[in-house]
């Protein structure tokens, strides 16, 4: 059987992730900062680690089969690959800032305006549809210390928190793009099954983080209301207690509506609420 290549970060901010989940996917593999290509020992995968911006003409160009990549990359590059599954990790949205002084309030003021950016495809794209000409200036690191050295009028670039726009006298000025790590796959991979076992298990461990393991203690009086909570993947599983009157049920709740469900489990009657993390959902 042909080994398969995936190509992830070799360290960066998407590197600690990619190789958690590809770890909770239950592969074998030393993740060594050293090595280029890490063997997987247990299923038919090698692990390239290269850089990010590498990875989609990689997997574009069939060097390897699959990658994990922000979004914002792909863009950037233009590629044409398949996107496989969204993976809920490295969320970061690319905006358009600028110094807090600055005369620019319209989309349209940025007109003639030279704007910084490490990533001109997307900047490129975003003036056309909104029929702006501007200057696009690429620069590769520290884009936000442009305008204070007088080199632009605004900037593009990925922004989390807003603190490094901040410390420079930037502010926020338009959302252009939202992004978050993608498994990306070539067109043209042959070995369709094994991806497809990939994918499985990767689903698996995205559904077990999305949702917690409940066991809590209800009287068979409340039961019916307790139950009535609890939505769950199939109805609960009820176990008898050695209290006669007394059972404990068991279920699996979202985590977003977590902190509501079990206020209100409280005052459905239910107590000693265990909760505890899933490691995987196979449906
Ligand atoms: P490399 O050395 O691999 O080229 P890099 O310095 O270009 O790394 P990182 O800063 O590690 O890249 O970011 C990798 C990806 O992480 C980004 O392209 C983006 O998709 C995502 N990301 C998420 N949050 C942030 C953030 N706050 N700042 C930068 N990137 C972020
Ligand atoms: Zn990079």
């Amino acid at each position: 059987m042909k080994t398969l290549k995936i190509a992830i970060q070799k360290s960066g901010r998407l590197n600690e992730k990619s190789v958690e989940l590809l770890k909770n996917c239950g592969l074998n593999f030393e993740n060594y900062k050293s090595s280029l290509i890490s063997p997987v020992s247990n299923f038919p995968l090698e692990i390239l680690f290269l850089r990010d911006d590498d990875i989609p003409e990689y997997v574009q160009d069939g060097i390897a089969d699959l990658g994990i990549v922000g979004e914002n990359m792909i863009e950037e590059t233009e590629v044409d690959v398949d996107y496989l599954q969204r993976l809920g990790f490295g969320k970061c949205t690319l905006k358009i800032a600028i110094p807090n002084n600055s005369p620019v309030e319209t989309l349209a003021d940025l007109g003639g305006k030279a704007i910084a950016t490490s990533y001109p495809a997307i900047l490129e794209k975003f003036l056309v549809k909104n029929n702006i000409k501007a200057d696009v200036r690429m620069i590769s690191g520290s884009v936000e210390i442009s305008p204070g050295l007088g080199l632009s009028d605004a900037i593009f670039d990925i922004v989390s928190t807003g603190g490094t726009l901040k410390s420079n006298g930037l502010k926020p000025f338009a959302d252009v793009m939202s992004s978050e790590a993608i498994l990306i796959g070539n067109k043209n991979i042959e070995n369709k099954d094994l991806i497809e076992e990939l994918i499985a298990r990767i689903q698996s461990v995205l559904r077990a983080k999305e949702t917690k393991y409940v066991v809590l203690n209800v009287s068979k009086a409340n039961l019916q209301q307790v139950i009535d909570l609890l939505p769950g993947v199939k109805s609960p599983s009820v176990v008898p207690l050695a209290e006669p009157d007394w059972v404990a049920v068991h279920t699996v709740i979202p985590e977003r509506d977590f902190w509501d469900k079990i206020s209100k489990l409280k005052q459905a009657g239910a107590q000693g609420i265990v909760v505890m993390p899933i490691e995987k959902i196979i449906v």
